[in-house]
Protein backbone atom coordinates (compact mmCIF):
# COMPACT_ATOMS: atom_id res chain seq x y z
CA UNK A 1 0.00 0.00 0.00
CA UNK A 2 1.10 3.58 -0.76
CA UNK A 3 1.20 6.42 1.40
CA UNK A 4 -0.19 9.37 0.13
CA UNK A 5 -1.91 12.47 1.22
CA UNK A 6 -3.73 14.10 -1.01
CA UNK A 7 -3.86 18.14 -1.99
CA UNK A 8 -6.24 20.05 -0.09
CA UNK A 9 -9.52 19.38 -1.20
CA UNK A 10 -11.02 22.29 -3.51
CA UNK A 11 -14.50 22.10 -4.50
CA UNK A 12 -15.63 24.98 -6.71
CA UNK A 13 -18.53 27.20 -6.27
CA UNK A 14 -21.94 25.42 -8.39
CA UNK A 15 -25.32 27.31 -8.90
CA UNK A 16 -27.64 25.13 -6.93
CA UNK A 17 -30.95 24.66 -8.82
CA UNK A 18 -32.00 21.12 -7.92
CA UNK A 19 -35.05 19.78 -5.72
CA UNK A 20 -32.48 20.44 -2.82
CA UNK A 21 -30.20 21.48 -1.45
CA UNK A 22 -30.35 24.87 -2.27
CA UNK A 23 -27.60 27.65 -2.10
CA UNK A 24 -26.88 27.86 1.35
CA UNK A 25 -27.30 31.59 2.28
CA UNK A 26 -24.55 33.64 2.40
CA UNK A 27 -25.00 35.15 5.97
CA UNK A 28 -25.95 31.40 7.29
CA UNK A 29 -22.27 30.56 6.26
CA UNK A 30 -20.51 33.45 7.77
CA UNK A 31 -22.40 32.65 10.74
CA UNK A 32 -21.07 29.60 10.46
CA UNK A 33 -17.54 30.60 9.77
CA UNK A 34 -17.23 33.25 12.65
CA UNK A 35 -18.60 31.09 15.47
CA UNK A 36 -15.61 30.62 18.08
CA UNK A 37 -14.32 27.27 18.99
CA UNK A 38 -16.37 26.45 21.91
CA UNK A 39 -18.10 23.08 22.81
CA UNK A 40 -21.66 21.53 23.35
CA UNK A 41 -22.18 22.38 26.88
CA UNK A 42 -20.41 26.53 26.17
CA UNK A 43 -23.10 28.66 27.63
CA UNK A 44 -23.67 30.90 24.83
CA UNK A 45 -23.99 27.63 22.46
CA UNK A 46 -26.77 26.26 24.65
CA UNK A 47 -28.68 29.47 24.53
CA UNK A 48 -28.50 29.66 21.07
CA UNK A 49 -30.12 26.12 21.13
CA UNK A 50 -32.61 27.59 23.49
CA UNK A 51 -33.45 30.63 20.82
CA UNK A 52 -33.42 28.33 17.89
CA UNK A 53 -36.34 25.99 19.36
CA UNK A 54 -38.48 29.51 20.40
CA UNK A 55 -37.60 30.82 16.84
CA UNK A 56 -38.26 27.52 15.52
CA UNK A 57 -41.86 27.21 17.16
CA UNK A 58 -42.82 30.89 14.96
CA UNK A 59 -41.98 29.33 11.87
CA UNK A 60 -43.37 26.86 12.23
CA UNK A 61 -46.88 28.21 14.00
CA UNK A 62 -46.72 25.78 16.76
CA UNK A 63 -47.33 25.41 20.64
CA UNK A 64 -45.76 22.16 20.25
CA UNK A 65 -43.56 21.93 23.53
CA UNK A 66 -41.51 19.13 21.85
CA UNK A 67 -40.27 21.29 18.76
CA UNK A 68 -36.45 21.39 18.88
CA UNK A 69 -34.35 20.05 15.51
CA UNK A 70 -32.00 17.26 14.96
CA UNK A 71 -28.30 17.17 13.83
CA UNK A 72 -28.00 15.80 10.66
CA UNK A 73 -30.57 15.99 7.56
CA UNK A 74 -34.20 14.94 6.21
CA UNK A 75 -33.70 11.68 7.45
CA UNK A 76 -32.23 11.82 10.72
CA UNK A 77 -35.34 13.94 11.83
CA UNK A 78 -37.79 11.56 9.62
CA UNK A 79 -36.41 8.80 11.42
CA UNK A 80 -36.69 10.23 14.78
CA UNK A 81 -40.16 10.91 13.89
CA UNK A 82 -40.51 7.52 13.17
CA UNK A 83 -39.06 6.14 16.49
CA UNK A 84 -41.75 5.76 18.12
CA UNK A 85 -43.44 3.75 15.24
CA UNK A 86 -43.06 -0.55 17.21
CA UNK A 87 -42.93 -4.05 15.73
CA UNK A 88 -46.37 -4.61 14.71
CA UNK A 89 -47.90 -1.40 14.85
CA UNK A 90 -50.60 -0.60 12.49
CA UNK A 91 -49.08 1.64 9.78
CA UNK A 92 -50.75 3.29 6.19
CA UNK A 93 -48.21 5.14 4.41
CA UNK A 94 -49.55 6.78 0.96
CA UNK A 95 -46.67 6.83 -1.29
CA UNK A 96 -46.16 9.05 -4.22
CA UNK A 97 -42.67 9.51 -5.33
CA UNK A 98 -39.33 8.71 -4.29
CA UNK A 99 -39.10 10.29 -0.67
CA UNK A 100 -42.85 9.20 0.57
CA UNK A 101 -41.18 5.65 -1.36
CA UNK A 102 -38.13 5.82 1.51
CA UNK A 103 -40.30 7.12 4.04
CA UNK A 104 -42.48 3.61 3.47
CA UNK A 105 -39.83 1.45 3.45
CA UNK A 106 -38.71 3.43 7.15
CA UNK A 107 -42.02 2.53 8.45
CA UNK A 108 -42.26 -1.18 7.30
CA UNK A 109 -38.37 -1.23 8.44
CA UNK A 110 -39.77 -0.07 11.96
CA UNK A 111 -43.19 -1.74 12.28
CA UNK A 112 -41.98 -5.18 10.89
CA UNK A 113 -41.45 -8.38 13.60
CA UNK A 114 -38.03 -10.14 13.78
CA UNK A 115 -39.38 -12.49 11.92
CA UNK A 116 -40.00 -10.19 8.93
CA UNK A 117 -36.95 -8.85 9.19
CA UNK A 118 -35.17 -11.73 9.04
CA UNK A 119 -37.16 -13.22 5.90
CA UNK A 120 -35.87 -9.86 3.72
CA UNK A 121 -33.60 -7.73 5.98
CA UNK A 122 -33.13 -4.81 3.87
CA UNK A 123 -36.99 -4.55 2.22
CA UNK A 124 -39.04 -6.62 5.33
CA UNK A 125 -42.68 -6.85 4.39
CA UNK A 126 -43.98 -5.64 7.79
CA UNK A 127 -47.98 -7.33 7.26
CA UNK A 128 -49.03 -4.78 9.89
CA UNK A 129 -48.18 -1.98 7.08
CA UNK A 130 -50.31 -0.85 4.55
CA UNK A 131 -48.59 1.20 1.74
CA UNK A 132 -50.95 3.39 -0.63
CA UNK A 133 -49.03 3.98 -3.69
CA UNK A 134 -50.11 6.78 -5.81
CA UNK A 135 -48.56 6.94 -9.07
CA UNK A 136 -45.84 9.28 -10.01
CA UNK A 137 -46.81 13.25 -10.69
CA UNK A 138 -49.95 12.40 -9.16
CA UNK A 139 -50.91 13.85 -5.82
CA UNK A 140 -51.92 12.37 -2.48
CA UNK A 141 -55.92 13.63 -2.30
CA UNK A 142 -58.27 14.05 0.83
CA UNK A 143 -60.26 11.02 -1.13
CA UNK A 144 -57.83 8.58 -1.04
CA UNK A 145 -56.54 9.68 2.26
CA UNK A 146 -60.26 8.92 3.57
CA UNK A 147 -60.92 5.45 2.00
CA UNK A 148 -57.53 4.31 3.24
CA UNK A 149 -57.87 5.30 6.83
CA UNK A 150 -61.96 4.23 7.31
CA UNK A 151 -60.81 0.97 5.97
CA UNK A 152 -57.77 0.36 8.10
CA UNK A 153 -58.16 2.42 10.79
CA UNK A 154 -54.57 2.49 11.60
CA UNK A 155 -52.72 3.47 14.92
CA UNK A 156 -50.18 5.23 12.32
CA UNK A 157 -51.14 7.68 8.89
CA UNK A 158 -47.85 8.97 7.05
CA UNK A 159 -47.68 11.24 3.75
CA UNK A 160 -45.28 13.29 2.11
CA UNK A 161 -46.29 17.03 2.35
CA UNK A 162 -45.17 18.10 -0.66
CA UNK A 163 -43.10 15.08 -2.64
CA UNK A 164 -40.01 16.55 -4.33
CA UNK A 165 -39.75 13.65 -6.35
CA UNK A 166 -42.19 14.48 -8.59
CA UNK A 167 -42.80 17.36 -7.30
CA UNK A 168 -46.39 16.76 -6.20
CA UNK A 169 -48.12 19.07 -3.31
CA UNK A 170 -50.58 16.65 -1.52
CA UNK A 171 -53.55 17.56 0.61
CA UNK A 172 -52.47 18.13 4.26
CA UNK A 173 -55.75 19.33 5.10
CA UNK A 174 -57.57 16.31 4.22
CA UNK A 175 -54.64 14.03 5.64
CA UNK A 176 -55.33 15.77 9.05
CA UNK A 177 -58.62 15.35 9.12
CA UNK A 178 -59.06 12.49 8.13
CA UNK A 179 -56.27 11.40 11.18
CA UNK A 180 -58.56 13.04 13.63
CA UNK A 181 -61.86 11.38 12.24
CA UNK A 182 -60.32 8.20 12.19
CA UNK A 183 -58.51 8.02 15.24
CA UNK A 184 -54.62 7.89 13.76
CA UNK A 185 -51.57 9.82 14.59
CA UNK A 186 -50.74 11.56 11.30
CA UNK A 187 -46.68 12.05 10.63
CA UNK A 188 -45.50 14.29 7.99
CA UNK A 189 -42.73 14.59 6.05
CA UNK A 190 -42.26 18.20 4.99
CA UNK A 191 -39.06 18.18 4.31
CA UNK A 192 -39.02 20.33 0.89
CA UNK A 193 -41.97 22.37 2.55
CA UNK A 194 -40.78 24.38 5.48
CA UNK A 195 -39.75 27.75 4.87
CA UNK A 196 -41.19 27.53 1.27
CA UNK A 197 -45.04 27.21 2.39
CA UNK A 198 -46.95 29.29 4.60
CA UNK A 199 -48.56 27.27 7.07
CA UNK A 200 -49.12 26.14 10.36
CA UNK A 201 -48.60 22.87 12.38
CA UNK A 202 -51.03 24.02 14.79
CA UNK A 203 -53.85 24.77 11.93
CA UNK A 204 -53.63 20.89 11.57
CA UNK A 205 -54.57 19.51 14.98
CA UNK A 206 -54.80 15.94 13.58
CA UNK A 207 -51.28 15.35 12.74
CA UNK A 208 -49.08 14.01 15.59
CA UNK A 209 -45.32 14.41 14.44
CA UNK A 210 -43.14 16.49 11.36
CA UNK A 211 -39.97 16.01 9.96
CA UNK A 212 -37.78 18.66 7.99
CA UNK A 213 -34.80 19.43 6.51
CA UNK A 214 -32.05 22.71 7.30
CA UNK A 215 -30.67 22.60 2.90
CA UNK A 216 -34.11 23.28 1.75
CA UNK A 217 -36.49 25.71 2.54
CA UNK A 218 -34.52 26.96 5.95
CA UNK A 219 -31.03 27.90 3.18
CA UNK A 220 -29.05 26.75 6.26
CA UNK A 221 -26.40 23.93 5.89
CA UNK A 222 -26.95 20.24 5.36
CA UNK A 223 -25.58 18.57 8.45
CA UNK A 224 -26.74 21.41 10.51
CA UNK A 225 -30.31 20.76 12.28
CA UNK A 226 -33.07 19.00 10.79
CA UNK A 227 -36.43 20.69 12.45
CA UNK A 228 -38.57 18.37 14.17
CA UNK A 229 -42.35 18.76 16.17
CA UNK A 230 -44.51 16.70 18.11
CA UNK A 231 -47.75 16.74 19.81
CA UNK A 232 -48.81 15.71 23.50
CA UNK A 233 -50.19 12.92 22.37
CA UNK A 234 -46.67 11.81 20.53
CA UNK A 235 -44.94 11.74 23.44
CA UNK A 236 -47.51 10.27 25.77
CA UNK A 237 -47.20 7.09 23.23
CA UNK A 238 -43.80 6.96 22.90
CA UNK A 239 -43.45 7.09 27.11
CA UNK A 240 -45.64 4.06 27.01
CA UNK A 241 -43.83 1.98 24.20
CA UNK A 242 -40.13 3.65 24.05
CA UNK A 243 -38.38 3.53 21.23
CA UNK A 244 -35.71 1.40 19.92
CA UNK A 245 -33.03 3.97 19.86
CA UNK A 246 -31.15 6.31 22.50
CA UNK A 247 -29.97 9.10 20.03
CA UNK A 248 -32.93 9.52 17.56
CA UNK A 249 -35.52 8.98 21.04
CA UNK A 250 -37.37 12.62 21.15
CA UNK A 251 -37.49 12.52 24.73
CA UNK A 252 -33.55 12.39 25.10
CA UNK A 253 -32.53 14.54 22.45
CA UNK A 254 -35.35 17.56 23.44
CA UNK A 255 -33.12 17.21 26.91
CA UNK A 256 -30.39 19.10 24.85
CA UNK A 257 -32.70 21.81 23.86
CA UNK A 258 -33.76 22.78 27.54
CA UNK A 259 -37.35 20.43 27.15
CA UNK A 260 -37.67 18.29 30.19
CA UNK A 261 -40.38 16.12 31.17
CA UNK A 262 -42.62 18.13 28.75
CA UNK A 263 -41.55 22.07 29.83
CA UNK A 264 -39.18 24.17 28.72
CA UNK A 265 -36.35 24.32 31.17
CA UNK A 266 -33.95 27.43 31.49
CA UNK A 267 -30.40 25.32 29.79
CA UNK A 268 -30.39 22.68 28.22
CA UNK A 269 -28.86 19.16 29.35
CA UNK A 270 -26.33 16.99 27.95
CA UNK A 271 -27.76 14.20 25.03
CA UNK A 272 -25.00 14.27 22.72
CA UNK A 273 -22.16 16.74 21.22
CA UNK A 274 -23.64 19.32 19.36
CA UNK A 275 -21.58 22.09 16.94
CA UNK A 276 -21.23 25.32 17.92
CA UNK A 277 -21.26 25.91 13.97
CA UNK A 278 -24.00 24.14 13.10
CA UNK A 279 -26.13 25.64 16.05
CA UNK A 280 -24.41 29.52 15.05
CA UNK A 281 -25.24 28.96 11.37
CA UNK A 282 -28.94 27.26 12.11
CA UNK A 283 -29.76 30.22 14.57
CA UNK A 284 -29.01 32.53 11.35
CA UNK A 285 -31.20 30.68 9.25
CA UNK A 286 -34.71 30.88 11.46
CA UNK A 287 -33.70 34.50 11.78
CA UNK A 288 -33.38 35.35 7.92
CA UNK A 289 -36.52 33.22 7.57
CA UNK A 290 -38.48 35.26 10.24
CA UNK A 291 -37.03 38.94 9.02
CA UNK A 292 -38.54 37.22 5.43
CA UNK A 293 -41.30 36.25 6.41
CA UNK A 294 -43.53 33.03 5.59
CA UNK A 295 -45.89 34.75 3.91
CA UNK A 296 -43.25 37.35 1.90
CA UNK A 297 -41.55 34.22 0.73
CA UNK A 298 -43.95 31.75 -0.21
CA UNK A 299 -45.55 34.86 -2.87
CA UNK A 300 -42.40 35.14 -3.93
CA UNK A 301 -41.60 31.28 -4.92
CA UNK A 302 -44.91 31.40 -7.00
CA UNK A 303 -43.99 34.45 -8.64
CA UNK A 304 -40.71 33.35 -9.31
CA UNK A 305 -41.69 29.64 -10.15
CA UNK A 306 -44.47 30.47 -12.32
CA UNK A 307 -41.90 32.59 -14.73
CA UNK A 308 -39.97 29.75 -14.76
CA UNK A 309 -42.66 27.13 -15.32
CA UNK A 310 -44.20 29.35 -18.20
CA UNK A 311 -40.10 29.91 -19.92
CA UNK A 312 -39.59 26.32 -19.66
CA UNK A 313 -43.49 25.80 -21.31
CA UNK A 314 -41.82 28.09 -23.92
CA UNK A 315 -38.81 25.95 -24.40
CA UNK A 316 -41.08 23.42 -25.51
CA UNK A 317 -41.33 21.62 -22.01
CA UNK A 318 -44.37 19.85 -20.38
CA UNK A 319 -44.39 21.06 -16.91
CA UNK A 320 -45.98 18.08 -14.65
CA UNK A 321 -45.56 19.50 -11.30
CA UNK A 322 -47.54 22.09 -8.67
CA UNK A 323 -44.58 22.82 -5.96
CA UNK A 324 -43.50 26.49 -5.71
CA UNK A 325 -40.18 25.52 -5.19
CA UNK A 326 -39.47 22.88 -7.88
CA UNK A 327 -40.48 22.34 -11.60
CA UNK A 328 -40.11 19.18 -12.88
CA UNK A 329 -40.77 18.17 -16.33
CA UNK A 330 -40.74 16.45 -19.98
CA UNK A 331 -38.47 17.61 -22.56
CA UNK A 332 -39.76 17.79 -25.99
CA UNK A 333 -40.69 15.17 -27.74
CA UNK A 334 -37.65 15.20 -30.02
CA UNK A 335 -35.52 15.32 -26.75
CA UNK A 336 -36.88 12.46 -25.06
CA UNK A 337 -34.60 9.78 -23.31
CA UNK A 338 -31.67 12.22 -23.67
CA UNK A 339 -32.55 13.74 -19.70
CA UNK A 340 -29.62 11.79 -18.51
CA UNK A 341 -27.25 13.65 -20.80
CA UNK A 342 -28.78 16.67 -20.24
CA UNK A 343 -28.53 17.14 -16.88
CA UNK A 344 -24.80 15.57 -17.01
CA UNK A 345 -23.82 18.74 -19.51
CA UNK A 346 -25.41 20.83 -17.30
CA UNK A 347 -23.56 19.75 -13.96
CA UNK A 348 -19.86 19.68 -15.65
CA UNK A 349 -20.70 23.52 -16.38
CA UNK A 350 -21.41 24.13 -12.09
CA UNK A 351 -24.90 24.20 -13.27
CA UNK A 352 -26.51 21.63 -10.81
CA UNK A 353 -30.11 20.26 -12.04
CA UNK A 354 -31.37 17.01 -11.45
CA UNK A 355 -33.06 14.16 -12.96
CA UNK A 356 -36.11 12.03 -10.75
CA UNK A 357 -34.53 9.58 -9.01
CA UNK A 358 -37.27 6.82 -9.80
CA UNK A 359 -38.98 6.17 -12.42
CA UNK A 360 -39.80 7.96 -15.27
CA UNK A 361 -37.02 9.92 -15.76
CA UNK A 362 -38.05 13.51 -15.86
CA UNK A 363 -35.74 17.08 -14.99
CA UNK A 364 -36.52 18.79 -11.78
CA UNK A 365 -35.10 22.34 -11.36
CA UNK A 366 -35.73 24.33 -8.45
CA UNK A 367 -35.55 28.09 -7.11
CA UNK A 368 -34.61 27.40 -3.42
CA UNK A 369 -32.74 30.42 -2.51
CA UNK A 370 -33.05 31.92 -5.73
CA UNK A 371 -35.91 34.41 -5.71
CA UNK A 372 -34.95 37.42 -7.62
CA UNK A 373 -34.97 38.17 -11.16
CA UNK A 374 -31.38 37.80 -11.98
CA UNK A 375 -31.21 34.27 -10.85
CA UNK A 376 -33.82 33.10 -12.18
CA UNK A 377 -33.43 34.33 -15.69
CA UNK A 378 -30.05 33.04 -14.67
CA UNK A 379 -31.74 29.31 -14.69
CA UNK A 380 -33.86 29.43 -18.29
CA UNK A 381 -30.56 31.10 -19.63
CA UNK A 382 -28.16 28.10 -19.02
CA UNK A 383 -30.85 25.43 -19.36
CA UNK A 384 -32.11 26.99 -22.86
CA UNK A 385 -28.49 26.96 -23.49
CA UNK A 386 -28.69 23.19 -22.46
CA UNK A 387 -31.46 22.31 -24.50
CA UNK A 388 -29.64 23.69 -27.77
CA UNK A 389 -26.50 22.30 -27.04
CA UNK A 390 -28.41 19.04 -27.36
CA UNK A 391 -30.08 20.30 -30.66
CA UNK A 392 -33.08 21.87 -29.69
CA UNK A 393 -33.95 24.96 -32.00
CA UNK A 394 -34.68 27.40 -29.54
CA UNK A 395 -35.94 31.16 -30.35
CA UNK A 396 -33.63 33.17 -27.29
CA UNK A 397 -35.21 36.47 -28.06
CA UNK A 398 -38.70 34.94 -27.53
CA UNK A 399 -37.16 33.72 -24.07
CA UNK A 400 -35.19 36.85 -23.66
CA UNK A 401 -38.91 38.70 -24.57
CA UNK A 402 -40.77 36.58 -21.51
CA UNK A 403 -38.28 37.19 -18.69
CA UNK A 404 -38.51 40.91 -19.67
CA UNK A 405 -42.26 41.08 -20.30
CA UNK A 406 -42.24 39.35 -16.94
CA UNK A 407 -39.44 41.29 -14.68
CA UNK A 408 -39.15 44.74 -16.56
CA UNK A 409 -35.98 45.71 -17.18
CA UNK A 410 -35.44 47.93 -14.44
CA UNK A 411 -36.87 45.76 -11.50
CA UNK A 412 -35.03 44.83 -8.83
CA UNK A 413 -36.92 42.47 -7.42
C1 LIG B 1 -34.93 15.91 0.41
C2 LIG B 1 -36.04 15.10 0.96
C3 LIG B 1 -35.81 14.06 1.86
C4 LIG B 1 -34.41 13.61 2.25
O1 LIG B 1 -33.77 14.55 3.02
P1 LIG B 1 -32.17 14.55 3.24
O2 LIG B 1 -32.00 15.95 3.74
O3 LIG B 1 -31.54 14.27 1.93
O4 LIG B 1 -31.84 13.56 4.29
C5 LIG B 1 -36.90 13.39 2.38
N1 LIG B 1 -38.15 13.73 2.04
C6 LIG B 1 -38.42 14.72 1.16
C7 LIG B 1 -39.84 15.05 0.82
C8 LIG B 1 -37.37 15.44 0.59
O5 LIG B 1 -37.63 16.42 -0.28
Amino acid sequence: MTFRIYPTLEIPETLAAGPGPGNTDARVLQAFANAGVADHMQADVLRGMIECKHMLRQIWGTKNTYTFAVAGTGWSALDTMFSAVMPGDTVVAFANGTFSGIDALTLRIKAATPSEHAANPIDPQAASVTVVEVPHGQPVTAEIIESALAQYKPKWAFMAHWETGSGRINDLRGFSEACARHGAMGLIDAVSSLGVDDFRIDDYPGIAGWASCPQKGLCCLPLTYAPVSFTDAYIDTLKSTGAYSYVHNPIFEARHWGIVDGQDVEKGTYHRTHSGYAVAAFHEALRLTLQDGLAKRSNSYRTHEQVLRDAVTALGCEVTSDMPSLVVLNLPPALAGREMELVQNCRTRGFGIWPTLSAPVQVRIGILNQLNHHAVSRIVRLFAEAMRELGADIDFEEIEALLESRYGTSIAA
